[in-house]
């Protein structure tokens, strides 16, 4: 079948799919969006995110995200890495926790993975316990650094800012980062319904100060265009990111993604569950023509989520 690129109502191209394949996780993360999803019990198996992934090739989707809860955590995570490659994207990637990464990275990379994103936020032992609920530094530390030797390209840390906890630790993470030879993402702490506390508001973090901070230090900037116009900053051979989706109009209005729950509900936006559109049936009956219409359908749901609001 002919590869097609498909445009919302807003003129937005979609470009990519992130698959959240488990709502399971082995870190307790007190601000947790859970990716904006409602936790189920079901999980797509492989074969059924194999399907929803040829639809999206054929419909130009050429990124594909795995995401969850932890998706580490699925046994069949090599397979399903296998499968997502067979089809042929131009990148394959993982956001995780980083705790079984060190278990399998080189697996990963041989699967076809092409990068990975690894969520940590502090240096700290005792602020990593407050944040997650857990002890595993020291293992997500060595997982990066297998990540690392695996020659997964390039590392991204996800690390979101809060105010009071570990906005002090910035610099000190660059470090970290540069070191690795890792890319340092900021990210703007977002308090969605599906956080697992609300109060949120007290750790807000206002990059505004930081982003002046960057500009004067860094050696050249880049906005990323259709990356939702994030800033990027080269420093000292090292790169600093910012991922600001608060009341960033600018956010939305570059926002190429689809994304699609564990249990199989295409979700057009990160912030609403008002939306989706239930592929379960078309997807353990195999039925590609009918995911197809599905997809397209989800398609024209998408709305920036500031419009939606109106
Ligand atoms: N378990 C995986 C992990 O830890 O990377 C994937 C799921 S996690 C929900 C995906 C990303 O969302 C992580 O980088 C995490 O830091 C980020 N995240 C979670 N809750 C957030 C929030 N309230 N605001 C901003 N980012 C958040």
């Amino acid at each position: 079948m002919m590869k097609m690129k498909i445009y919302d109502n807003y003129n937005r191209p979609v470009t990519s799919l992130r698959i959240s394949i488990t709502t399971k996780c082995n870190l307790n993360c007190f601000y947790c969006h859970r990716d904006g999803i409602i936790p189920s019990s079901r999980e797509m198996t492989a074969d059924e995110i194999e399907k929803i992934c040829e639809v999206a090739s054929q419909l130009g989707i050429t990124k594909i995200r795995l995401s969850g809860g932890e998706p580490l955590l699925r046994d069949d995570i090599i397979t399903i890495i296998e499968k997502i490659n067979a089809i042929g994207f131009k990148d394959i990637a993982i956001t995780t926790n980083g705790i079984l990464l060190e278990k399998y990275s080189n697996k990963l990379k041989k699967a076809g993975l092409n990068r990975i994103n690894v969520s940590l936020d502090t240096l700290n032992p005792t602020t990593y316990k407050f944040i997650t609920g857990k002890n595993q530094l020291e293992k997500v530390k060595r997982g990066i650094k297998s990540a690392v030797m695996a020659g997964l390209y390039p590392i991204k840390i996800n690390m979101v800012i809060m105010k009071g906890i570990n906005s002090h630790e910035i610099w000190e993470m660059f470090q970290f980062c540069r070191q690795q030879g890792a890319i340092l993402q900021l990210i703007e702490l977002l308090e969605t319904e599906q956080c697992s506390n609300n109060g949120l508001e007290k750790y807000h973090y206002n990059f505004v100060k930081i982003e002046k901070k960057l500009a004067k230090i860094a050696d050249r900037v880049k906005t990323r265009n259709f990356m939702q116009d994030r800033k990027k900053y080269y420093i000292d051979g090292g790169e600093i990111e910012i991922v600001k989706p608060m009341d960033n109009t600018r956010f939305c209005e570059n926002c190429t993604r689809m994304r699609i729950t564990p249990e199989g509900k295409l979700k057009p936006c990160l912030l609403r569950n008002d939306n989706l559109i239930d592929a379960k049936q078309a997807l353990q009956q195999g039925n590609l023509e009918k995911l197809r219409r599905l997809f397209i359908e989800a398609i024209k749901r998408r709305c920036p989520y500031y419009l939606s609001k109106k």
